[in-house]
């Protein structure tokens, strides 16, 4: 079981509550994270449970990005809008940051996500589960 935080700008949330709809079965097996209001959309129309935290301009890109920087998130699927300046821009750069620090694979746009969530349906990262089995303490 991976552990897999799925965001999505006002914009792009109809197409995140269509990407879940879509890979339902692939995502369903998993620990699934959400920003607030992304999370109370895919649960509406989906049968998944969702951990949802904060909403994403009151610090939920940080709650994720915090799971992120002790390695314990695995994929993110964060459906960005590239047309609209959003309020928490700093935490939005900070979490891909982060993404970075860790080898994280992080999907920005649908297509992206498309080509990771296969990669998942087909076992490519089990690579993660050895992180996990693995881990140093958070102190390392
Ligand atoms: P939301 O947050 O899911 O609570 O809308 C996402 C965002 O806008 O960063």
């Amino acid at each position: 079981m991976l552990q897999i935080a799925l965001i999505a700008h006002d914009r792009k949330k109809e197409e995140m509550v269509n990407f879940t709809i879509a890979y339902e079965h692939v995502l369903k097996p998993h620990k699934l994270y959400a920003t607030g209001t992304t999370g109370a959309r895919i649960m509406e129309h989906t049968s998944l449970n969702v951990h949802r935290f904060m909403s994403g301009p009151l610090g939920g890109d940080q709650q994720i990005g915090a799971l992120v920087a002790q390695n314990e998130m695995d994929l993110i699927i964060f459906l960005r809008d590239p047309l609209m300046a959003q309020p928490h821009e700093p935490d939005i750069i900070a979490l891909l940051r982060l993404c970075d620090v860790q080898g994280i694979p992080v999907a920005t746009n649908i297509a992206t996500a498309e080509l990771l969530i296969k990669a998942l349906e087909r076992g490519d990262f089990a690579w993660r589960e050895l992180v996990h089995k693995y881990k140093p303490g958070i102190d390392a």
